[in-house]
This record gives C-alpha cells, structure tokens and sequence, in this order.
C-alpha cells in the first residue's frame, strides 16, 4: 500500500498580496490521492496558504492519512552556511533561525534588510544578492558585480538539475532566494504544529513528510491556456500519487546530506510514467451501504459501474498496431468520409433535374474512374464515370448505364432523374471533425476500417488489462495430475483463464494455492507485480477455511457481498495493496455466473471500456417452473425449436451444464409462474463477450 494516502504540491511566493483574482504570481498548491488530482487552489498570500495547508494537515491527520507535502524551494542551503549562521550544521536550525527573525505580512516583509544583516556578518558582500527595493541597503548588492560570496554558489542537489537557480539570488525571473527566506518560518511553524518529517535530514516516518519539489524537473509549462504554476502543481502531484510503495521508497531513498535534496533527481522518468497513469481505485471502493443483507443484483451491478474506473495506463499507438485495445480518447475524423462526393454505380454523370422525357447529351471522351482526381463537364455534357469515382466539377447526378443507350458520340435516356441520383454525398458518413469512434470502445475489425477511413495514424489506447487467477483450497489438484482420495481437479482456473482471454484481457496464471493463509498472501503479493487485477475462487465466504475473505478482511479493505442471485455465494470483494481482488465463490456453475455477470463488466470498467450491458430477448419458455421471489436466477439454458430450454439440474455442481448450456435465462428478481410459452429473457453467453 501507498505510505501517503495523499499528496499536496505547494508552487510557493515570495512576493506579497497578489489579489483576490488567480493570477500567476501568487501560491499554488494541488491535492492528489491514488492518481486523481483536485483542483489546484489559489493562495493570494503567505498567511492564506499557512492557514489553508494548516486547514489540510489537521483534517487528514484526523482522518488517519498520512501526508506528502511538497514545496518547491530548497530547504538547505550550500554547504557551511548553516554552522556559520546558527553555530550548528542541523539545517533545522536555519529554519528555527529564519523563524525568528523573518517579519512578514501580506503587504510587507523584512526580506532584503534581513539578508543584507545576514551578508553584514560575512563582510557585506553576500552570500544574499539582489535588491528588489528602490533604497539601497547596505551589504546588499544590487548585482553581481560586487559580489562576492564566502559559501558555494549551489547545492549538490543543483548541480544534478541543470536550470535550477541559486538559493542566494533574491529576485529576478524565476530567482528562488526570496521564497525560500519567506517559506522556511512558515514551514517551520507548521512542521512543529503538526510534528512533520522533513526530507532528507529526518527520517519520513511520520504522519506528515515535507519534501523539496522542482516540479520543473520533470514537467514542461503545460498548455497556454492555463497559470504554469497550477497546472503545474496538480500534474506533480498526481504523478507522485500514483508512485507505488516501491518507486516512491526508492526516491525517498538519498544521503542525509545537510545541504537538503530535489525529490525526483534521477528519477525522472519513473515520475514521467507515473504521470501517465489512471487513478487508483480507492480502498473504499467496494463497501457498501450499511444495512443492507441481500444485495439486489441490479444494485451490486450499479455499485460496481458507478465506483470502478479505469486502472491501465494510457499509450498512443499507430492505428494498425491497435485493434484489440480499447480507446481512452474520442478519435475525430482528419478526413471526411467519403472525401468528396463520388458515384455509388458505373454509369454516365450529368447535372440531373426535373425536365421529364428524353435527354441526349453528347458524351465527352475519355471516363471517370475511382482514384482519379475530379476533372470538368462541361454544363449539358455527360461523362462516363465508374462506382466509386469522385464527381468531376459539372456533374451531380449519375445514371445507370443500363439505362441508356449510347450511339454517334451522345448518351440518351428517359428523364426525370432526381438531382443527386446514384451518387455519395462527401462526409455523408462520418465528417471531418466527427468524432469517428468513442473513448471505450475496444478496436475491433469494424473500428480498424473507421478509424483507417477517416485517414487515422496514431490513437491513444489503454494498455491491456492483466488480470491474475489464482484457485484457492487444499482439495484441489491440477487437471491430469494424480489426485488422491478427496481431491478434485481443479475446473475453476482453466474456464477463468479463457473468460478473460475471451474478453479482451491479459490473463495471468497465478496457479492454486492450499488453505493457508502465509502461502495465500506470498502468493497474492506475487500477483500484484504481474496483474492490475486478481480474481481468486474459492475461500470467498466467512467460514473457517475462507482464507481468501479472511486475509483481505486483515488488510483493512473488503466487503463481503451477499448478492441475491442463483447461482452464487457471497463474493469477497476488496483490495490487496491496492490492486482490487475479486473472490469468487469455489463452486464452478457460481464461479462462473459471477464472473460473467459481475467481474466482466467490472473488468470492462477497469480496462477502459464502457459498461456493457450484456443484451438479451424474448423467447417462450420450453420449461415449467415456479421461482420464488427476493433474488434474480441465472438458468443454464439453450434455444432449441424456439423455445428457452433449461439444464435438467438446478444443483450448482454440475459442471457438465455449463457447457450443455449457450446461455443464460435470466429470471427476475420478484417470484413467476413459468409455464411452456412464458417469455422469458435469454442472454447468450456471447452477448457476456464470451
Ligand atoms: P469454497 O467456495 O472454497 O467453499 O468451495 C465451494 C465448492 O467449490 C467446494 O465443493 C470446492 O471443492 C469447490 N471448488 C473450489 N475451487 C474449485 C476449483 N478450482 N475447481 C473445482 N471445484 C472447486
Ligand atoms: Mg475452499
């Protein structure tokens, strides 16, 4: 699991009130959790932002969460300043130092009088330059040319960031001195408020870790329409939100060093692929509404639509390189289809109209055929012209060449022909800008030809979902194995593995595991690095062998659903370091209803797709029977004659009727009375995409 539950970004200011209207000038800050940003929040000054971050630590802290925050300005400065200043190389003493002495309100701040106290003790020529007042201040240098200072001019963190400026430049485009003399007192009130950690010079244990942010780094300006400085706190911060446990370990992992560290050197690419990513599904996702026993399955389906969200991280691919992805962008037409307005017959091409009788138009040489540019007919001329071909400039009608008689050089035939005959409007079908196919739609043989139609070259696609199967229970042995008195063979993984094949997805062999606990969890974390998702059968109820329920329920995130269907056990639904897990019911007819009615749609959700809603129809009934109100059924069944068969046996072992059946009859909720000729809904198993 994630060690921060959320992630704010913090684009600080040195400067004063910038207003009640957002501007660029002032402070930004973005709340992140799992991947998923806010909007960013607009800081006219230092004391709105102290109060708000102070606002943020205490209700996350009261809710249990632990906190990233980062600030973009250095919290250490080049070797040696520290002791010089303080007496001590604790860098936390610069901050207790600036505390102290650091005046500031939002009209006004001792800022460059403090430095140049500062530059006073050195000599009076730095390490602090740049005067932004319109007095002078002595021991401060307006420029660099009488500077001189007695520490480095960077850190080590900034010779690794090439761009970054130095920590002793007061003012000017893009300078860092000021904010980090404005920033540290207000850091330093808040990390002792609220007992923060900071990065790198303490461990990151704590309920709230502040870290050095250059969101720079890895990120560009962003689009123009938007402030820089928020577009860029709300990407840094859903980038570092969707770091797993182990990426953000290995960044977090640097030297003590005094001089403090830029979270992310060197890590930028991790940070950029993290960007890309989809939000996390949260820990809550699968609870539900306190009091409720039987889950209806319609409500249980309308849950899973309305929490499940896209898991896979977005790619942009060349279109013949897609079919089998699912789009996670609209893709608008670049080109009408058909490109301009062309013959839909082989015949002869003219301006069509309502004059009734004979028409005679001579007929120029040569043709139009598919392919060649249009040429030019002449008003009261007709050209030959082939299916396909656009129409020359001139002609606007078409007229089947069985219906004329062409001789001596003219083409003759009985009007009226309606103008536009026989011929293809340009964008008739799709027009430029359209868009051509839907975000969601999973590229099949139809979608190539209409993306390839309207002159497509590149898509964005979701990468494919890896989905893990793993049985569950000590009885189970692999197909074909000797199996010894009491055991089964194991039915559940190999139909499962095929299901999701069958759907679009990447299955994950994850093999069985025997009722213990130990190997359940070595095996689940074994599937989280290889899978976006896991589906277990077996062990998903509360009894005492249910391992599955019961270790999902010790890490803190699974609900136990009792979905009123037939067949079906309750399902353990939950989250294994933030990965969801469906547990399925062991018995093969339920492990397979459900997965069919409830974790394909899921999985749908989470691979991008829209939901789909498996379609069904009407047909009489070719059985007899009496269903008792309170849950929806799914009846093996077959269409033979017309009519809805069902499997002779209702009991939910036998197998053998899955594969008797080619679909489902779906009966309702409340009680009915079936008798032969009853309509009744029958869903084929491939309306499930099966
Ligand atoms: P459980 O959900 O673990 O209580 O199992 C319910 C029933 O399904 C038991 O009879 C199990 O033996 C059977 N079962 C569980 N997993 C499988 C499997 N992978 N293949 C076939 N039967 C299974
Ligand atoms: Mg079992």
């Amino acid at each position: 699991m994630t060690p921060f539950d959320t992630v704010v970004v913090v684009d600080w200011s040195g400067g004063n009130d910038t207003g009640a209207a957002p501007c660029a000038d002032a402070i930004w800050a973005c709340v992140a959790q799992q991947g998923r940003a806010q909007e960013p929040k607009y800081l006219r000054n230092r004391t709105a932002a102290e109060d708000w971050l102070a606002d943020l630590f205490a209700s996350e802290r009261a809710a249990g969460r632990r906190v990233l925050a980062g600030f973009d300005f250095p919290f250490g400065y080049p070797k040696g300043f520290s002791h010089a200043l303080t007496g001590t190389d604790d860098p936390l003493a610069v901050w207790s130092w600036f505390a102290a002495h650091v005046e500031d309100t939002p009209k006004a701040n001792n800022r460059f009088d403090l430095a140049a106290q500062i530059n006073q003790q050195f000599g009076g020529q730095g390490p602090f330059w740049f005067n932004g007042l319109k007095r002078d201040i002595d021991g401060l240098p307006r420029t660099k040319e009488a500077y001189q200072s007695p520490f480095p001019p960077k850190r080590q963190a900034e010779t690794h960031a090439s761009g970054a400026f130095s920590c002793w430049q007061l003012g000017g485009v893009g300078a860092v001195g000021s904010q980090i003399i404005m920033g540290l007192p207000v850091l330093e009130r808040l990390r002792k408020g609220f007992d923060a950690a900071v990065w790198p010079f303490e461990a990151v244990d704590k309920g709230i870790v502040f870290v050095e942010v250059w969101p720079s780094l890895t990120l560009g300006a962003g689009p123009t329409d938007q402030i820089k400085d928020a577009w860029q706190t709300v990407e840094l911060a859903r980038s570092i939100s969707a770091l797993t446990a182990q990426e953000l370990g290995v960044i977090l992992d640097v030297d003590r060093s005094t001089e403090g560290w830029i979270f992310g050197i060197g890590h930028q690419d991790t940070l950029r692929d993290a960007a890309t990513r989809p939000p996390r599904l949260s820990n809550s996702c699968f609870a539900l509404p306190p009091g409720v026993e039987w889950t209806p399955v319609d409500t249980a389906l309308g849950i899973l639509q309305q929490r499940l969200s896209p898991v896979t991280a977005i790619n942009t691919c060349p279109v013949d390189q897609a079919t089998g992805a699912v789009l996670a962008a609209d893709v608008v037409a670049i080109r009408s289809n058909p490109p301009l307005p062309n013959t839909a017959v082989d015949g002869y091409g003219f301006v069509g109209g309502k004059d009734i009788g004979l028409y005679r138009l001579p007929l120029l040489a040569g043709r139009a055929a598919a392919g060649d540019a249009p040429g030019h007919v002449p008003k009261g001329s007709a050209v030959r012209i082939l299916t396909g071909a656009a129409l020359p400039a001139g002609v606007d009608t078409v007229v089947l060449q069985e219906d004329v008689t062409v001789a001596d050089g003219h083409v003759a035939f009985r009007g009226p022909v309606k103008r536009g005959a026989n011929t293809r409007m340009a964008g008739e079908d799709v027009a430029q800008g359209d868009i051509a196919v839907h975000q969601g739609t999973r590229i099949g043989p139809a979608e190539a030809a209409v993306l390839a139609a309207v002159g497509t070259r590149d898509v964005q696609v979701h990468a494919p979902l890896r989905v893990a199967v793993l049985s569950t229970g000590a009885e189970l042995v692999e197909a074909g194995h000797p199996a010894a008195p009491g055991q089964i063979f194991d039915a559940n993984r190999p139909m499962l593995l095929d299901i999701i094949r069958r759907l679009g997805h990447v299955p994950v062999d994850m093999g069985q595991v025997p009722d213990d606990r130990a190997a359940l969890a070595d095996r689940l974390d074994q599937a989280i690095a290889q899978a976006d998702v896991i589906i277990t059968s077996g062990g998903a109820s509360a009894g005492d062998e249910d391992h599955v329920s019961a270790l999902l329920t010790q890490a803190g995130a699974m609900t136990l659903w009792r979905i009123a269907v037939k067949p079906g056990r309750p399902l353990a639904l939950g989250m294994w370091s933030g990965v969801p897990v469906f547990g399925l019911p062991g018995n093969p007819v339920a492990a397979m209803t459900c997965a069919l009615v409830f974790a394909g749609p899921a999985m749908a959700r989470m691979a991008g797709q829209d939901w789909p809603e498996p379609q069904g129809f009407e047909v009489p009934a070719g059985f007899t029977k009496v269903k008792k109100p309170g849950r929806t059924e799914f009846l093996r069944a077959r269409i033979r004659d017309g009519q809805a068969q069902v499997f002779a046996s209702e009991g939910s072992g036998r197998i053998s009727g899955l594969s008797w059946a080619e679909g489902f009859v779906r009966l309702p909720h409340d009680g009915m009375q079936i008798n032969p000729g009853t309509p009744v809904v029958y869903i084929p198993f491939g309306s499930f995409g099966v």
